[in-house]
């Protein structure tokens, strides 16, 4: 969500005639986009801030503007930083040249977030999804020299089909900096998938917090998730269908597998995280299911769609979390089989319903060594899972150059190291010819390692 943020922010920007240039020092304009879920990535804004003012010292002229979540919870703070010019919350995105252009003409601070965030009245989904829509026109324009929009590199796209969250997990800032869950309308979802499958892209993934709770009534008929897999699969040209990040919730759950089965275009690939393995921290999370529920989702999962690749997040030290509790996810995560688990040190978050009322009791060691010993399970799956591809052909879809494609010139005839992504969302690299960025192709698997396949073209 946030890269696709940064993405409309940097289209505003470039139509407005605003250069990007790739060191800070060399800008005139300073804008970061935060995220406010743990709080080590606010530390680090700080930190970027106190350079800022450094900078500032010497450079009165330079405008630096905090965007996103990190923007909404803290506004009052963050404009009374001596670095800080302008101040704008995620529902804002749309207003930033407007901003940007104020700070540098009038030289004064500003600040758009939005008040009283969690209103939840029929006026304010109205207001909403009307702002939401005129942020969509801005992703969707063609910026002059660019063949390309910054986040259809390598053919895909992500889609936003809601905004927002209403689950209130006691440790979650989401619902607080992002405001009530609003869906957006079927028509204008697939409108604008219509207009990325029209410019090359091949691959959409639709966002949401809780992207299977989609819900769009309009007048008799209720549009669920697998009502939207199905219309943007029957776009011509797009060809690959994937959506995160899913709340593991019965409803509608059958007809998205059921969709996920029938419809090759949709991906075999479910993100959907558990967050523990205890039912004591499951309640105490706010999450409405039991460890033994949620096996029984990932069963009724494998059964319909076959192949299905499954993907997790996991807190580790959540206030109160004894060791029995954390073996209870241990025993989740070897049960479970992932993919892939994503794995995080719990972070008490101001304004939370745990940071209200529970104490941040597990000490830093003990969350360290959970979240070493979960990665280790977890890495000895994927190893197992990973194996099973040495000698097989995949499909992918080729992103781009691989984070070392500049160390591999010397093998493969000085072709660079290319990395792409499998239908069920596995890693893939190999050398090839950096114009097959945005391409499909097929790649042998000479070698596995837990989290990446490393192949040869075919
Ligand atoms: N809406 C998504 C993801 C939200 S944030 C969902 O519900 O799954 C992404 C992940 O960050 C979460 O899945 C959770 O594992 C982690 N996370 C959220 N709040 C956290 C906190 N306070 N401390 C540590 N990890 C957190
Ligand atoms: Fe946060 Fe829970 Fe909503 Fe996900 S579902 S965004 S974890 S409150």
């Amino acid at each position: 969500m946030n890269k696709l943020d940064s993405a409309i922010i940097e289209v505003s920007l470039r139509e407005a005639g605003c250069q990007f240039v790739d060191n800070a020092k060399d800008a005139d304009v300073v804008l970061i986009n935060t995220c406010s879920v743990r709080e080590h990535a606010e530390q680090r804004v700080w930190s970027h801030l106190g350079n800022l003012k450094h900078t500032k010292e010497t450079r009165p002229e330079l405008v630096v503007g905090i965007i996103g979540c990190m923007a909404q919870r803290l506004a009052g703070e963050l404009l009374n930083h001596p670095a800080v010019d302008i101040v704008c919350g995620p529902a804002q995105i749309p207003q930033i040249t407007e901003l940007v252009t104020k700070a540098i003409n009038e030289k004064q601070k500003n600040l758009a977030v939005t008040e009283n965030i969690r209103r939840k009245t029929p006026e304010y989904q109205t207001d909403a999804l009307e702002k939401f829509e005129a942020s969509y026109g801005i992703e969707d324009k063609q910026i002059p020299g660019q063949a390309r929009l910054p986040r259809e590199y390598g053919g895909q796209a992500f889609v936003n089909v809601m905004r927002g969250c209403d689950n209130f997990c006691s440790y979650c800032v989401v619902p607080y900096v992002r405001g009530p869950e609003v869906s957006r309308p079927p028509a204008a979802i697939i409108e604008q998938i219509k207009k990325l499958a029209d410019r090359g892209v091949k691959q959409i993934t639709l966002l949401g917090q809780r992207v299977n709770s989609y819900k769009y009534i309009a007048g008799e008929k209720i549009y669920c998730l697998a009502n939207l897999l199905q219309m943007a699969s029957d776009i011509k040209g797009i060809e690959w269908i994937k959506f995160i990040t899913n709340y593991p919730s019965e409803e509608f759950f059958d007809q998205i597998l059921q969709v996920m089965a029938d419809l090759p275009k949709v991906c075999n690939y479910l993100h959907i995280p558990a967050q523990s393995g205890s039912d004591k921290i499951l309640r105490a999370m706010n999450r409405h299911y039991t460890a033994s529920q949620y096996l029984e989702l990932l069963e009724k999962a494998r059964a319909v769609v076959l192949d299905i690749a499954v993907a997790g997040d996991f807190i580790v030290g959540f206030p109160g979390e004894t060791e029995e509790d954390f073996q209870a996810t241990v025993d989740l995560v070897k049960k479970a089989k992932y993919r892939n688990c994503f794995i995080f040190k719990y972070s008490s978050r101001p304004g939370t319903n745990a940071d209200k009322k529970l104490q941040d009791s597990v000490p830093a060691e003990v969350k360290q060594k959970r979240n070493s010993e979960l990665l280790a399970v977890q890495e000895r799956i994927s190893d197992e899972l990973s194996r099973d591809f040495l000698g097989r052909g995949v499909k992918v879809l080729v992103e781009g150059l691989s984070k070392k494609a500049h160390l591999n010139l010397a093998h493969a005839g000085g072709e660079p190291q290319l990395v792409g992504r499998t239908a069920e969302d596995w890693i893939v690299v190999f050398n090839g010819p950096a114009s097959l960025a945005g391409q499909f192709v097929k790649a042998k698997i000479t070698k596995t390692s837990p989290l990446t396949l490393f192949g040869e073209l075919t």
